[in-house]
């Protein structure tokens, strides 16, 4: 009789993943979203919600609207970051859509409320949906312009009390100079939040980064083109950069 080798067991029971709107286009593509891209992240998610992980997703916008510039567009700021804002729920809405065809139940908040849409953001039913093992999606951001969505990430995080931030993003991690540019541009396992803020490495905007530095929430930045990467960030694995 073959023994089923036993489930890993996670390094993290809470977390936040942090997945930037630019994730879900894909390269070259003029479709702001790829149906293949946000499958294959959903499916991520599933594998590590099926390890009894608890998820929250926060979701940015930045393949459909950014509020910056807005000057350019002949509108305010405040306005071109409400569409931003508005630009996450559709974002929200096709992950949320591809997560329960693979039966994954989830719950989708929103920081703006729109009853029709999706649920308002509170924070205990938040906790609630996690404990009972929903996936959350927030979308709207923090509700308010002028913020970002990983000010978002680091906000929710501090407020649900997630163990970690997972930023998913293009590059594999964080690097001493743009290792598009400078061939000797070394990656950094782990790092520190002062070593990151004096090194000036642009690991999240300062809002978000100072939030995580002053609540102590570690972020993992990493590469989301590797499907293995989520997990084995969650098991504890080498994946990205850490810092804390
Ligand atoms: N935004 C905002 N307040 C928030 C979060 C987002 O005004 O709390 C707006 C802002 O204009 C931002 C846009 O929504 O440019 C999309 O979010 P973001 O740029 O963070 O998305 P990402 O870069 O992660 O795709």
């Amino acid at each position: 009789m073959s023994k089923k080798s036993p489930r890993p067991k996670p390094k993290y029971k809470r977390i936040v993943l942090k997945i930037s709107g630019e994730a879900l286009r894909e390269a070259g593509s003029k479709d702001n979203i790829s149906p293949q891209i946000v499958r294959s992240i959903a499916q991520q998610i599933k594998e590590v919600s099926d390890l009894g992980v608890e998820i929250a997703v926060v979701v940015g916008g930045g393949n459909i609207w950014r509020g910056l510039p807005a000057s350019n567009r002949g509108m305010e700021r405040s306005t071109a970051d409400y569409m931003g804002m508005l630009a996450t729920v559709i974002n929200g809405m096709a992950l949320q859509s591809q997560l329960e065809e693979l039966g994954v139940t989830t719950r989708t908040q929103t920081a703006i409320r729109m009853d029709n849409v999706a649920e308002p953001f509170i924070r205990r039913r938040a906790i609630r949906h996690l404990e009972q093992g929903r996936v959350v999606i927030f979308v709207a951001g923090t509700g308010n312009p002028f913020f970002s969505t990983d000010t978002t990430a680091a906000l929710r995080a501090s407020e649900i009390g997630a163990q970690v931030i997972l930023k998913a993003t293009k590059v594999d991690g964080i690097y001493s100079a743009d290792p598009n540019k400078d061939p000797k541009a070394v990656k950094y396992q782990t790092i520190s939040y002062v070593e990151a803020l004096t090194k000036r490495l642009q690991v999240m905007d300062s809002t978000a980064f100072s939030l995580c530095m002053d609540n102590k929430v570690p972020i993992i930045v990493f590469d989301m083109m590797n499907k293995n990467n989520i997990k084995n960030a969650v098991l504890g694995k080498k994946v990205g950069t850490l810092v804390s």
